[in-house]
């Protein structure tokens, strides 16, 4: 015992001495600006992009994480950005096609938008932002295309001097590369995708400024990432941005039993952005990112068309003011769509055990937030009868009830911030990591009586209260 106590104490000693950065995010919020990171009205390059991405990351730790799911042809990393704490992803993503950039505008100011909207407690349509984000996670690719965005925007000058003169013959001979879509090889990588693509009408012949499917699918790079990256988050619904025609395409070979289902998230969808929605057509032409999702996926994708047709060349800025208002809270549409689907497809499992609830949370009929409300349940322990997708069915006075639990008690959970002390263990309805989570505090001697286990965490007391430390953390691993 002395031993573990001892373990205990060191623990607390390690978690005092986090960095700061790690330490702060309680703080952090009031320093945050409240104008966001990212600005929308320039030429928004790669390398903006980069060092926004980063700086979104700090100012949001544990909420925003980044990952590098694959480099571009030229050696770029490919940036996806995900937001949320949920088991339903919903995959947006943008610049498939390099003059498309306004495209990477969108879901970059969605992603700080969604951020600021968590840490200030918004709600949207009446329900609080922080729950959806407690279901659901995004996952932001906000610039499939880098080399060819950067080619667009700035010429030759941004590629090495061996690679010009064939950027030149792709490009009909001309200099000028405004009207460039494809990657930095000459593959159009909305054309890649194994979706019927033997069938793509008007293949190209050889590499060019827009059109060439490739070799075969999934030649390019940077179509591999997209596809690595949409098969290991199993998204439920997947929304690619491109940029001409105020349109929404949601249809490929749709099964027709999903047809009515897929339908009304694209009519909800252009009901928000006004966006006219494209009339499945008999024999349309694949190889499309979500023409691939909808058919290998079985799953809503979205093709959404934003601004209007600009011609040859990269939609104009000024668009922005009316592609912002249209877009802003789509994405919370599209969150609730996604769990819901998410959480029909979960099953209810019995389980054995307790579970602690910490504070007061409405009573449910079905483990669904839609069912029934049956009065409140108090704070206190209850034998848990059954959990399905983040919900636990309790044993209450009344009978059961079914408590939402913010994550799967099963499953794993990364404590926020790197402080791995908490109110509650495992549940993310309890915890407020940007407001309100406990700055790490030294413990007094805790007293062996308080010490309670569920999975494993343990509680510990402490001068502020009880509070619940994972197991690893005391231990190592
Ligand atoms: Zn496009």
């Amino acid at each position: 015992m002395l031993r573990y106590w001892g373990l205990v104490l060191l623990s607390v000693v390690l978690i005092s001495a986090l960095p700061a950065a790690a330490a702060e995010p309680a703080s952090a919020s009031a320093s945050r600006p409240a104008a966001g990171v990212v600005n929308p009205k320039q030429v928004y390059s790669y390398d903006i992009m980069v060092r926004d991405l980063k700086q979104l990351e700090e100012t949001y730790p544990g909420l925003i994480r980044l990952h590098a799911i694959g480099e571009s042809e030229y050696g770029r990393d490919i940036w996806a950005a995900d937001l949320g704490l949920g088991d339903a992803y919903v995959m947006l993503n943008g610049s498939h096609h390099a003059r498309e950039w306004i495209t990477t505008i969108l879901i970059m100011s969605m992603l700080d938008h969604y951020a600021q909207a968590y840490v200030r407690n918004e709600t949207w349509n009446g329900a609080p932002v922080r729950d959806l984000l407690h279901r659901v996670t995004f996952r932001f690719v906000p610039m499939v295309n880098p080399d060819g965005v950067t080619l667009q925007q700035f010429g030759l000058s941004a590629f090495p001097e061996e690679a010009r003169a064939d950027l030149i013959a792709m490009n009909g001979g001309s200099s000028n590369f405004k009207r460039w879509k494809a990657n930095a090889k000459g593959i159009d990588l909305n054309r890649q995708y194994p979706a019927d693509w033997e069938n793509i009408n008007q293949p190209g012949s050889g590499p060019y400024y827009m059109n060439y499917r490739g070799k075969e699918p999934l030649a390019a790079k940077e179509a591999q990432a997209m596809a690595e990256a949409t098969k290991e988050t199993n998204p439920e619904i997947a929304v690619a941005y491109h940029s001409s025609g105020e349109i929404v395409y949601w249809h490929f070979h749709t099964k027709p039993e999903h047809v009515a289902r897929d339908r009304a998230i694209a009519t909800r969808y252009a009901g928000m952005t006004g966006y006219r929605l494209v009339q499945p057509a008999a024999n349309p032409s694949g190889g499309g990112y979500t023409d691939w999702f909808i058919q290998s996926f079985g799953r809503p994708g979205l093709t959404a068309e934003l601004g209007r047709p600009a011609g040859e060349t990269n939609v104009p800025l000024s668009e922005w003011e009316r592609i912002w208002p249209r877009h802003r809270d789509t994405g919370w549409m599209l969150a609730g769509e996604a769990y819901n689907l998410w959480l029909a497809r979960q099953t209810a499992a019995y389980a054995s055990g307790e579970i602690r609830l910490t504070a007061e949370q409405p009573a449910y009929r079905w483990p669904d937030h839609r069912s029934a409300k049956l009065g409140t349940l108090y704070p206190g322990r209850y034998k848990l009868l059954r959990t399905k997708g983040g919900w636990a069915e309790i044993a209450t006075e009344a009978g059961p009830r079914w408590a939402w639990a913010g994550r799967s008690p099963s499953g794993t959970f990364e404590p926020l911030g790197g402080i791995p002390v908490r109110l509650a263990p495992d549940m993310a309805q309890y915890l407020s990591p940007l407001d309100a989570a406990p700055a790490p505090q030294p413990l007094d001697a805790p007293s062996a009586t308080a010490l309670e286990r569920w999975n494993d965490w343990i509680m510990v007391v402490t001068p502020q209260g009880t509070r619940w430390v994972k197991e690893a953390n005391l231990f190592g691993e």
